[in-house]
């Protein structure tokens, strides 16, 4: 198993957000240097030369938890001037289902590669899905006398004749189209892909001249506009993805705003800058198995050694379909359930279209197992996965592995703000094709942080097999006993 170094990687913005935010009273602060010489964390730090103390790094204080410990910088102070209280713009960010804790807590991830402790780093507030499941780890057996790296993560991602492609972490990077983010961020998860093994994909905007070196990494991705789609770029990879449908938008096709169709972005789509792209919904050439299998085999045809992957939302046919593209001669069914997408997904559809990600899994799955034809077929998840928690309960559900997305945004200092389809994009440069933006994002940075990520994720899923005692992946597929429900949530909801 390939595995990278870990390097810690701080965020990029000089006012880092954390939940807590320490105040020096600067009216009554003498600079003495008490707070700097008893803080453990570096919070208080006097640079050289400086006669006064710097400005506190809230980011690195573990705020209520010090209160009972004996270098409590507030209790040391000799002129009362330090307070701890809660960072304004932490209150701000958030959601159900991505808690200003799940944000924050990837932003930690990303940075020190380390897993955290606590379930407001498990889970989101959502009341439901993998919300309310937890594992039962209470009378499991715990495998303890291997180390972590033997216990294996690793997954196929073709389990019929031909090449054979294994992943040595059980989740890859989703289809984010060079349109939709920067080539920047691109690049990172094409770097952080090859890193650990696993691989990322273009979703439809066409393959960047700079993505090649990493070819061997690179999903391409074939969907309804065919923007972007050459013989070439279909031959120079490993796994070609038909997208039929996002579990973010089903029925509704993609759009790219003309803000965002750049002359580079429109010279790889072969259209005009400026003006908006739309994929349609759904490809109009495919309304039958028989339809799909010529798509199969028209990519085939171009690239004989290609592994296919269809990518669906998950409509209440769901495992009809999953059946058919096993019979159309696809080798992953790759199920996006509702959750996912960009702020460019209208919240309308995220909430009301296509069936949770949960349900869909299962029903696939099983209706596979009823075919005889599960073995054959890579049942890969995404739509809503955020946490190495999520993960394992989705193969526990039934997939083999899961496909990640707005987690990697968030490694990168994505703050969910929804406002990636708006003017020029992104302000923090990364769902942006603006050039002066994009900048923001120094891809060795990205990709350190996310290999950071996929390092901690990659270390709770190993905590679970453990606790589960098991020392595969592959054995936790489809283990619904293994997962509890803990129904209802009870009491005020958290994060928002
Ligand atoms: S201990 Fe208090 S007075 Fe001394 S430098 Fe820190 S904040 Fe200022
Ligand atoms: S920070 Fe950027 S990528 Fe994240 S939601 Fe806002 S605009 Fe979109």
């Amino acid at each position: 198993m390939s595995k990278p170094v870990i390097k810690l990687v701080h965020s990029r913005f000089p006012n880092e957000i954390s939940a807590v935010e320490v105040t020096r009273a600067t009216e009554s602060c003498i600079s003495c240097g008490t707070c700097a010489n008893v803080c453990p964390f570096g919070v208080h730090e006097r640079k050289p030369g400086h006669n006064r103390i710097s400005r506190p790094q809230s980011h690195l204080c573990i705020g209520a938890s010090c209160e009972d410990m004996s270098f409590y910088c507030v209790n040391h102070c000799p002129r009362k001037a330090l307070s701890i209280g809660t960072n304004q713009n932490y209150k701000t960010i958030g959601d159900h289902r991505w808690t200003r804790d799940l944000i924050l807590g990837t932003w930690k991830q990303a940075e020190t590669g380390m897993p955290l402790k606590g379930r407001e780093y498990e889970i989101g507030d959502s009341g439901g899905g993998f919300d309310r499941m937890a594992f039962k780890f209470l009378h499991a057996r715990v495998t303890d006398a291997i180390d972590d790296d033997a216990i294996s993560t690793e997954i196929d991602l073709n389990k019929r004749a031909g090449r054979r492609i294994c992943i040595d972490v059980p989740f890859y990077g989703g289809g984010m189209s060079f349109g939709s983010i920067s080539l920047s961020v691109m690049l990172a998860r094409a770097k952080a892909a090859r890193a650990w093994g696993t691989f990322t994909c273009t979703g439809e905007g066409g393959f960047p001249a700079e993505l090649q070196e990493y070819d061997e990494n690179v999903i391409t991705q074939v969907a309804t506009g065919l923007f972007g789609v050459s013989e070439d770029t279909i031959q120079r990879v490993k796994i070609v993805e038909l997208k039929y449908a996002q579990g973010a938008k089903p029925g509704l096709g993609g759009h790219l705003l003309g803000d965002k169709v750049t002359a580079e972005v429109a010279r790889l789509r072969e259209a005009v800058p400026d003006s908006s792209l739309f994929s349609p919904f759904p490809f109009h050439s495919v309304y039958s198995v028989e339809d799909h299998e010529k798509h199969v085999d028209w990519i085939k045809e171009i690239n004989p050694d290609a592994i296919i992957s269809v990518k669906v939302s998950t409509a209440r046919d769901v495992d009809m379909v999953a059946v058919g593209s096993y019979y159309a001669g696809a080798n992953i069914i790759h199920l996006d359930g509702s959750y996912g997408g960009t702020g460019a997904a209208p919240e309308i559809a995220k909430k009301n279209i296509a069936m949770p990600i949960e349900y869909a899994i299962t029903k696939v799955h099983e209706c596979l197992k009823e075919e005889g034809v599960r073995e054959e077929m890579t049942v890969i998840a995404s739509g809503g996965i955020r946490t190495a928690h999520d993960a394992a309960k989705a193969i526990a559900l039934g997939a083999d592995g899961v496909v990640t997305g707005t987690a990697e945004l968030v490694a990168l200092g994505c703050v969910r703000c929804g406002s990636c389809e708006s003017g020029r994009g992104c302000p923090r440069g990364i769902a942006t094709t603006d050039p002066e933006l994009a900048k923001a994002v120094d891809v060795d940075w990205g990709a350190q942080r996310l290999i950071n990520l996929y390092a901690a994720w990659r270390s709770e899923i190993v905590m679970i097999l453990r606790r589960l005692g098991m020392s595969s992946i592959k054995e936790l597929v489809g283990r619904y006993d293994c997962l509890s429900y803990e129904g209802q949530s009870k009491g005020p909801r958290r994060g928002i």
